[in-house]
């Protein structure tokens, strides 16, 4: 018989935070080790369609997380999203490529596509990297206290409704557009919906940054 893709494993909810209006951040037992950056595959019941998540925490917390958002006529967040501690879910091994290393780098992220950056943040050495976060407004700028504090001035929050004190007005792709001069010896980083890793990379490549240095996960 031929071996299945993703094996899973049954891991216990640890805990499960709704950290901003429908974002949820699930934490559960941790079997393997990861690097900051890939993703593992989540389902409940066996042999039910799984949906990918990346993980959210640090390579050397106990516990594993994923940072969601709510789909409400989605087939799993919904389900994700009334886990209690104590209950099971299947979880495949970590897998995937977006991984960063010692380069000088921009991580660039809009809504729940922060979640790889911020398990690079509690994993790396981030003293050359630079984290641009967009969102609607202050309450999609989660983890900001915990950013600001390890990145100082290079944790940027672009707020495409104005609101957010301190943020860029507008949206992530604009921030950019108005820097003077984008570094073509930089790495980039881009997560987030198919727009918008879509539009950063069109304006990037448009700004002379090569093509080998844009690095893209999409969240379809
Ligand atoms: C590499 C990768 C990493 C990812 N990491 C994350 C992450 O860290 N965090 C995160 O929040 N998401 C992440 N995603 C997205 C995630 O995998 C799921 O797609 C997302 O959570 C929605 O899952 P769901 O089962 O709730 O919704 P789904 O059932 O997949 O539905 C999604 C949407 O499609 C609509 N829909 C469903 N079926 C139909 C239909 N038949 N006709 C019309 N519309 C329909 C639903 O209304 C819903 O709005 C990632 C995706 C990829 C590919």
């Amino acid at each position: 018989m031929r071996k299945p893709l993703l094996e899973f494993s049954v891991q216990r909810v640890s805990s499960r935070d709704e950290i901003a209006p429908e974002v949820f951040m699930l934490r559960f037992e941790r079997p393997w080790e990861f690097r900051a950056g890939q993703v593992v595959a989540l389902r409940l019941e066996e042999g039910e369609p799984h949906r990918l998540y990346s993980l959210a925490g640090g390579e050397n917390e106990k516990d594993a997380a994923v940072l969601f958002d709510l789909n409400p006529e989605g087939s799993l967040t919904p389900r994700l999203a009334r886990l209690q501690p104590g209950d099971s879910l299947r979880v495949s091994h970590p897998f995937g490529f977006f991984t960063d290393d010692e380069r000088p780098a921009w991580w660039l992220a809009t809504g729940t596509g922060l979640a790889p950056f911020l398990s690079m943040v509690r994993s790396l050495d981030i003293r050359n990297k630079t984290l641009v976060h967009g969102g609607r407004g202050e309450a999609s700028f989660y983890f900001q206290e915990e950013l600001s504090a390890s990145l100082g001035a290079r944790y940027i929050r672009c707020s495409s409704t104005g609101e957010g004190k301190g943020a860029y007005p507008g949206r992530l792709t604009a921030w950019l557009g108005a820097q003077e001069q984008l570094d073509p010896g930089l790495h980039y980083y881009l997560c987030g919906s198919a727009e918008m890793v879509v539009d950063v990379r069109d304006l990037l490549i448009s700004r002379g940054v090569p093509f080998e240095h844009v690095r893209a996960e999409i969240y379809f």
